[in-house]
């Protein structure tokens, strides 16, 4: 037989009882929904929408190439010594270069959780301009630009450049000057790594999601894309991804290098399928200076010789393509001087 509590923990016992029997009473008044396993609610992330995109203009490829950019300088001043009257004397004399990125496109622009940082390839493009005019590649000053908002920030003269995995078009090149070729990413898909998706032939029906002001939209109606596709349009990147996670969209597709970045936040998922666009991303620049267009292509003719292209392609892409030759540097082409 058991011994009785001593009367100090018979109250101590008692008091518990009490505590369990109130809650146990509090439990009942509680909604049946507050009790049983929660659905996660099926929110969108904001902003995103339905949207119907035309086709790629033809006046996306009407200018003829519109990848040829301003040849770059013999040579390139020495840092901390940009020629006067130059653009790049205006930059430096700021003190500092005003760039539009993106701060949620991982690998390319975002931040690094552990420094707040902003990181990646196209980040790593604009270090290199800095340095150029500064000597010092930390002389930046970031402003997040919308994918939908890059053409605008540029024309305004709120920012001296956008690197912002642009692809560089006719379209745009109506209203920006672009660097020559830093990267040649092309459209592909993401899907769940249980998904029967296997490539643009198997969108039709599908909820495919991509970002608002993306050459991405345009190229999910027009084939080797099926027909019927719902496109959903987004604020960023991630939005997409969370999105997928969701079960919201059966897809996202948009550039390689983006996908790749989205895949590797997210082991449950897959790139699918050909490549089946090209985009060549170009850093995009006021036409009213074509001076320092010139000169960041001779920063970039610098980084293809150097290594540092290379060595920018492996920090980033390495992991994504292991196993792989790390790719000779995109070829610059240059316009007929006028
Ligand atoms: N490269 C495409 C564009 O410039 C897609 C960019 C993106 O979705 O971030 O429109």
């Amino acid at each position: 037989m058991h011994p009785s509590p001593a009367p100090r923990h018979r109250f101590a016992l008692l008091a518990a009882l009490v505590v369990a029997a109130v809650t146990l009473a509090a439990c009942d008044n509680v909604p049946a929904a507050q009790t049983t396993a929660a659905t996660p609610p099926l929110v969108v992330p904001a902003g995103a929408h339905i949207v119907h995109p035309s086709p790629p203009t033809a006046s996306a490829t009407s200018c003829g190439d519109p990848t040829q950019s301003i040849a770059p300088p013999a040579t390139l001043p020495t840092p901390g010594a940009m020629p006067s009257g130059s653009y790049m004397a205006e930059i430096q004399a700021r003190g500092y270069l005003r760039a539009g990125v993106d701060q949620s496109t991982y690998l390319w622009g975002y931040r690094d959780p552990v420094t707040g940082a902003l990181s990646g390839f196209d980040i790593d493009m604009l270090r290199q301009v800095s340095q150029a005019i500064f000597g010092s590649p930390d002389r930046i000053r970031y402003t997040i630009v919308p994918n939908a908002d890059r053409v605008q920030a540029v024309e305004s003269g709120e920012v001296d450049i956008v690197a912002e995995t642009m692809t560089i078009n006719c379209e745009r090149e109506k209203d920006v000057d672009f660097s020559s070729v830093y990267f040649e990413a092309g459209q592909q898909i993401l899907v769940p790594s249980n998904s029967s998706i296997t490539g643009p032939q198997d969108l039709g029906g599908k909820r495919v999601c991509a970002t608002d002001g993306s050459t991405s939209l345009n190229n999910l109606v027009v084939p080797p894309v099926a027909p019927h596709v719902t496109i959903w349009a987004v604020a960023n990147e991630t939005d997409c991804l969370v999105m997928l996670q969701q079960g919201q969209v059966d897809a996202i597709s948009t550039d390689n290098a983006i996908l790749e970045g989205l895949a590797a936040q997210d082991p449950n998922t897959k790139i699918v399928g050909p490549t089946f666009t090209q985009e060549p991303y170009g850093m995009a620049i006021s036409k009213a200076h074509p001076d320092f267009t010139s000169f960041v292509n001779g920063v970039l003719t610098n980084e293809r010789a150097d290594g540092t292209w290379a060595a920018i392609y492996n920090r980033w892409l390495g992991a994504a393509t292991a196993g792989q030759p790390t790719p000779a540097p995109p070829v610059a082409s240059y316009r007929a001087a006028s």
